[in-house]
């Protein structure tokens, strides 16, 4: 297949190199272009332009939020109007993908927000989450089946698929406070955080979130960041305007929210969204290394 990919961060680049690997024909485009070299050295095609990246039969996008992904597709040389089918991946707000649905052209549009970190991106192993209309996702599914180990069709209108993801990512946050409120606790009366955690996965939470950022607690692993806390912020702060939105309360997206704005002002911008556990940590006096 022919295929575009732009946005080449942690995520995308992993996802393209996968695609190149599995025999596609990838043509390449990044905002910082030296981010492409890897991916051209493997077989890949450098693209000038975004447009020039969505001639084929499909543009895959994997980009920072909102800003970005309305920049690639309606700013200049923007894809808006290419012969492609555009899917998107980047988590963004419910009202640009309708948006994006909306204004998608010829080409049509798929939003396929995915779950999983770098590693599983490299790895091919994402969970992809796919809504848009029924002849577009037959013919992006053999992608998705390449970049991911599972893919969820759910339903005709794209912005499901990034209500769900958000959705997703709420309750991430949600899981890794509960956890970092738990391993404080215990710390704090003389369990360690491995001995909780252990237990804990090994009894009623053994779930692949508790796993993977109960790992991430217990050995410190803030940085580098394979989902940086500004990337975390701007998702609660998607959530919480499609809550205002939908007319849903939702008390516990306040202290998340709150805890990565603590974690950004105390530890930069360069700390793993899962960093709120240091804001936990600080916030019961409990001594931890220092950044
Ligand atoms: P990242 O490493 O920060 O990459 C962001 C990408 O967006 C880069 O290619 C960046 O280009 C590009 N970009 C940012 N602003 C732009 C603009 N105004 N115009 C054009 N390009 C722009 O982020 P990531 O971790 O790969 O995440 C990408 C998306 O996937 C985000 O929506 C994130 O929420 C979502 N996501 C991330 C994870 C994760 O664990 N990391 C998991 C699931 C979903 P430059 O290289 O030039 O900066």
């Amino acid at each position: 297949m022919r295929i575009g990919f732009i946005g080449l961060g942690q995520m995308g680049s992993a996802m393209a190199a996968n695609l190149v690997r599995a025999g596609h024909a990838v043509t390449v485009w990044n905002r910082s272009p030296e981010k492409a070299d890897a991916l051209v050295r493997a077989g890949a095609t450098r693209a000038g332009r975004p447009v020039d990246a969505a001639q084929g039969d499909v543009v895959m996008t994997m980009l920072a939020d909102d800003h970005a992904v309305a920049d690639i597709v309606f700013g200049e040389h923007g894809i808006a109007g290419a012969p492609a089918l555009h899917v998107g991946h980047s988590t963004i707000s419910v009202a640009l993908a309708d948006r994006l649905a909306a204004d998608s052209g010829a080409g049509g549009y798929v939003s396929a927000p995915v779950f999983g970190r770098p590693p599983a991106a490299a790895a091919g192993t994402l969970f992809v989450v796919a809504a848009g209309p029924e002849a577009a996702l037959d013919r992006c599914e053999p992608v998705l089946a390449t970049i991911g180990q599972r893919v969820f069709r759910i339903g005709d209108t794209p912005s499901a698929a990034n209500l769900v993801k958000l959705s997703g990512n709420f309750m991430i946050m949600a899981a890794v406070e509960a956890m970092a409120e738990a391993m404080t606790l215990a710390e704090k009366g003389g369990v360690d955080r491995r001995t909780l955690l252990e237990v804990l996965t090994g009894t009623l939470f053994d779930a692949p979130v508790y796993r993977t950022y109960g790992e991430i607690l217990v050995e410190d692993r803030f940085r580098p960041a394979g989902f940086a806390a500004p990337l975390g912020l701007k998702d609660m702060t998607l959530v919480d305007t499609a809550a205002t939105a939908f007319g849903t309360a939702m008390p516990l997206l306040g202290i998340v929210r709150d805890h990565l704005r603590t974690v950004i002002a105390t530890q930069g911008p360069d700390v793993d969204w899962a960093g709120i556990a240091l804001t936990v940590r600080d916030g019961a006096k409990l001594r931890r290394p220092p950044p």
